[in-house]
């Protein structure tokens, strides 16, 4: 007789429920590689790439299987969350983005209803809840669909529209078999009338002619489940938000990117922010040194920012006058995808420097130099009209904004007209 193998395709076995014990050693590992990071001068976003790619891979395999306690789901949070913003796993930092834990809790706490001693089993539950939500039903007998919880006849189960006492529910066992007769719809007239006030019309739902009931996922032609379309619709249902579309654009730099990302999270460490975590500083903004220095009044309402806004909309030949990086990138909607492209990078290239500027100033008392930033934003401008692949349109206003920007021309290739000899089917000379 062989003996239980303790790995079987990696994945450790584990007898009864899964604890904070069994995953530890993958715990221990995360610790392990993001402390041996630790020392190296990593940017921010390197450090994404790295928990990305590697760091938050480490337990896929073993949390297809398992359902990890919340206890070290939270553990791995922390060591990713301090490795991510400090670059040390152990040492926490002020200013940082809270995850949204709600949603994770409320499923675990509706996950403790059933009990049993498997390892398995509180994964498996969690899931049977999405695969009924996302599959329909190929009625045949009605043997195997539940009359009540089942999505047969529209999108959502009987007992998710009606609202009553929840005991009431432990009493309806009914299957869907009882109101079929010989492949055809049996139903009294007091159901079919119940069921079309729920919207659910009888008449409507054809019957498979064999006695088999068929359960089909909703998301693909075929009817069968895959793992892609499970993703797919999971991440369709994240809410989007408005900035998603400008730092995912091929002309914007990652490390723009990610200080993007910050600024629309308002974590910068602006004075206003580091008093509102309970540091005690006196505010003074570091560029126009009269002002509170807050994100709005540093990339918006200050002196200096202004003068350097009003010379970058006067090389796009606009006016300025933004107050937000929403409604300043929104702008770009009426331009060409090139202009818009070069116009976005601009944007978020002012920000960032004026950014640098502020620490440049803050932390070494260099004094804010307006020529300084135009000529960075200049060349960022110039690297981002190169990665760009879109083209612009073929009009004045274009053409000078790009020469404005010493940028390249990217016009729009006009289609070309050519005689084509030939007679329409049916025509005669
Ligand atoms: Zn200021």
């Amino acid at each position: 007789m062989g003996s239980l193998p303790e790995r079987y395709l990696v994945i450790p076995l584990v007898q009864g429920r899964v604890s904070k014990a069994t995953v530890a050693p993958l715990i221990d590992r995360i610790r392990s590689r993001a402390t041996g990071w630790s020392g190296k001068m990593l940017s921010f976003q390197s450090r994404v790439i790295l928990i990305q790619s590697i760091l938050t891979s480490l337990p896929i395999f073993n949390m297809a299987i398992y359902k990890w306690p919340m206890a070290a789901i939270k553990e791995g949070e922390i060591i990713i969350r301090n490795f991510l913003w400090s670059g040390d796993p152990a040492k926490k930092k002020l200013l940082t983005v809270k995850w949204d834990t709600s949603k994770v809790l409320k499923q675990r706490r509706s996950s403790h209803s059933i009990q049993k001693k498997s390892s398995i089993w509180t994964g498996l539950k969690e899931a049977i809840v999405s695969v009924k939500a996302n599959s329909k039903w190929i009625i045949g007998s009605g043997k195997d669909i539940d009359f009540w919880r089942d999505y047969w006849g529209s999108d959502v189960a009987i007992t998710e529209i009606l609202d009553i006492n929840p005991d009431i529910w432990k009493h309806c066992k009914a299957k869907l078999s009882q109101i079929i007769h010989q492949n055809t719809w049996a139903a009294p007239p007091e159901i079919v009338e119940f069921l079309a006030t729920l919207g659910i019309d009888l008449k409507n739902i054809t019957l498979n002619n064999s006695d088999k009931d068929i359960r089909v996922w909703k998301h693909c032609s075929h009817g069968n489940f895959s793992v892609q379309s499970a993703y797919h619709q999971i991440s369709s249902h994240r809410p989007k938000v408005w900035w998603f579309k400008y730092i995912n654009n091929k002309a914007i730099l990652p490390r723009i990117a990610s200080f993007t990302w910050k600024v629309c999270n308002n974590v910068l460490a602006t004075e206003d922010n580091l008093r509102k975590r309970g540091l005690n500083m006196a505010s003074r903004c570091s560029l126009c040194r009269c002002n509170l220095e807050t994100s709005d009044h540093l990339f918006w309402h200050c002196p200096m920012s202004i003068q350097t806004w009003d010379w970058m909309a006067s090389l796009f030949c606009i006016q300025a006058g933004f107050s937000n990086l929403q409604s300043s990138l929104e702008f770009c909607t009426q331009l060409s995808s090139y202009i818009a492209d070069i116009w976005k990078a601009a944007v978020l290239k002012l920000i960032y420097f004026l950014w640098r500027a502020r620490n440049d100033a803050f932390l070494e008392g260099i004094t804010f130099s307006p020529n300084d930033i135009k000529r960075k934003i200049c060349f960022a401008v110039k690297d981002a009209a190169g990665l760009s692949g879109n083209c612009m349109a073929n009009n004045c206003l274009e053409l000078q904004i790009v020469a404005a920007w010493e940028s390249p021309q990217k016009p729009d290739l006009c289609p070309e007209f050519r005689a084509v000899l030939g007679l329409f089917p049916g025509f005669r000379k």
